[in-house]
């Protein structure tokens, strides 16, 4: 950054004697009081308290990518309210005391970065992300307005430009939601005020009959709870049948939007998902646009979980067409992973999420302010403060650049296909669900022993249902390896390995495997 000139007021000769030389006092013996603000001398015990705080959190990281550490110390949650302590007490506790708590904190917590932790869309510790999010909480700002955050709203403006041209919208507008799911909604209020600009006012009473929109069965739940709670109500939520592969059928799309409209409804939107969250599948874009573009409806993708293939060349084929959507949502803290919580949503129109969402307060976005207020952010929410997600995400991708990014994404296909190709040498262990996943997502049943030789049927089915919860159970208590299950369908309970980390090595599939059988061989 450029140097400037340092104001009179801080020239050496003004300075007020620096502390900062004398070392600190003890610092397990003092209060909060003992620190700044409250005693202004006392620099040096700031620093020391700090820089312990720091320490535990340097401690947590290496121990985070020690393959022989532990994902976690699993305890019930009773026996956990007996090994902390976690009254708020009426009288301050010293800073001794403080640290202790600190330290407990994380020893107990789960090592999301770890390199065996598979269980969500977001695992993995991203150092620089991580000082990014440090001097984020040192800075303390709200990203309302550029009056109290210039240069993180001017981050977010070039690294959104940025996302867009990734995705392909020649001009536009984005915002950094909290989370997701928030971002779906947005997209979900931007497509309803595009057709109903009168819905901001007169509510319900705008609408020529009851709305609704269409997504895929195996699309976010999210989708569910932005009906909900627009007012739409969930059956008017209209799920898609999918393909095998968990892809979205656009002939069934085009069929249902004509069963709604002659039941009188008013279809506004589809989402369409790239990159489904149990299975990874991608809805076919291109199709999908084509039946939007058909019926004039507003095109979102929810690509939450698969946006970050859109930074490889070998992998983001699988969203051509994205640029022909209206809106989409990509969370960096899935597969980019940044630290959790960052989220995006972008518009190919600019002036739809001002226009949509706001509200005018006097007392923040005031017109007539000594900068140029279209700078200010907040109004284009329905948040009033908004958190500070970008630094860590442009602190990341300035560390890797764009090269950087396509090989962290090139890393973890890699390593699925690398996981996949194990899988099926072991047939009688493993049985995938979908034998070749198109994102990292790769769904499994482990075989224990005495399934092995059982007749394909139902009760073979049920049981493999059964057993999979037991060797999750297994897998936490032994703290080695943490894999998410569920039921998808007609299909019984099966486990969806996410690789999101790039601390995931080929051993660790190894590892992975082994472990499995280790845990689940007599099941
Ligand atoms: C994770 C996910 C979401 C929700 O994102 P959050 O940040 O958890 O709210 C929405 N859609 C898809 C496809 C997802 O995988």
């Amino acid at each position: 950054m450029a140097s400037s000139t340092p104001s009179p007021a801080l020239s050496p000769s003004h300075r007020p004697k620096e502390d900062s030389e004398r070392p600190p006092r003890d610092i397990g013996t003092l209060y909060y009081t003992d620190l700044l603000p409250f005693t202004v001398t006392a620099a040096p015990e700031t620093r020391e308290f700090l820089a312990r705080v720091a320490d535990l959190s340097i401690e947590f990281i290496r121990s985070t990518f020690d393959r022989n550490s532990k994902i976690l110390d699993f305890h019930q949650p009773e026996q956990l309210k007996e090994v902390l302590e976690l009254d708020i007490p009426a009288k301050p506790l010293n800073l001794d005391q403080i640290l202790v708590d600190c330290k407990d904190a994380l020893k107990y917590q789960v090592k999301t970065g770890h390199p065996r932790f598979m269980n969500q869309l977001s695992c993995g510790t991203e150092v620089v992300s991580l000082a990014g999010e440090w001097l984020t909480a040192a800075a303390n700002t709200n990203m309302f307005t550029y009056e109290i955050a210039p240069v993180f709203i001017l981050m977010e403006q070039v690294t959104m430009k940025h996302m867009r041209d990734v995705i392909g919208y020649k001009a536009g507008d984005s915002i950094l939601a909290p989370g997701g799911s928030v971002s779906n909604l947005y997209a979900a209020l931007a497509a309803r005020h595009k057709m109903f600009p009168d819905y901001k006012k007169k509510g319900l009473l705008a609408l020529p009959g009851e709305l609704c929109m269409f997504t895929s069965l195996h699309s976010h739940y999210s989708l569910m709870g932005a009906a909900a709670a627009m007012g739409l109500g969930t059956d008017n939520l209209i799920e898609v049948p999918v393909d095998e592969k968990g892809r979205m059928i656009p002939a069934e799309l085009d069929r249902l939007i004509q069963d709604a409209k002659s039941k009188g409804k008013v279809p506004f939107m589809v989402c369409a998902t790239a990159g489904t969250t149990v299975m990874g599948a991608f809805d076919p874009l291109h199709a999908v646009a084509d039946v939007c573009e058909k019926y004039k409806l507003w095109f979102h993708v929810d690509a939450a979980w698969g946006g970050g293939v859109l930074l490889s060349k070998n992998q983001r084929h699988k969203m051509d067409g994205v640029e022909r959507s209206n809106s989409i949502t990509w969370n960096p803290h899935k597969l980019m992973g940044v630290l959790l919580q960052c989220s995006t949503v972008h518009f190919q129109e600019d002036g739809l999420l001002i226009s949509c969402n706001q509200m005018c307060a006097d007392y923040l976005f005031q017109q007539d302010k000594p900068y140029d207020v279209n700078y200010d952010t907040g109004d284009k929410v329905i948040q009033c403060g908004r958190h500070n997600d970008i630094f860590k995400l442009w602190l990341l991708w300035r560390s890797k650049g764009d090269e950087g990014f396509e090989k962290h994404i090139d890393h973890l296909f890699e390593m699925t296909s690398y996981m996949v190709m194990r899988m099926k040498q072991h047939p009688d262990k493993y049985e995938l669900l979908n034998d070749e996943p198109e994102c990292t997502n790769v769904c499994f049943w482990y075989v224990p022993y005495r399934l092995r030789s059982m007749k394909p049927g139902p009760d073979r089915c049920k049981l493999l249902g059964e057993v999979q919860p037991i060797l999750k159970g297994r897998m936490m208590t032994a703290g080695t390896l943490m894999i998410g299950y569920q039921p998808l369908d007609h299909h019984p309970n099966f486990f969806r390995n996410i690789i999101s980390s790039q601390a995931v090595r080929r051993e660790d599939i190894d590892f992975m495997l082994e472990e499995l059988d280790r845990l689940g061989y007599d099941l």
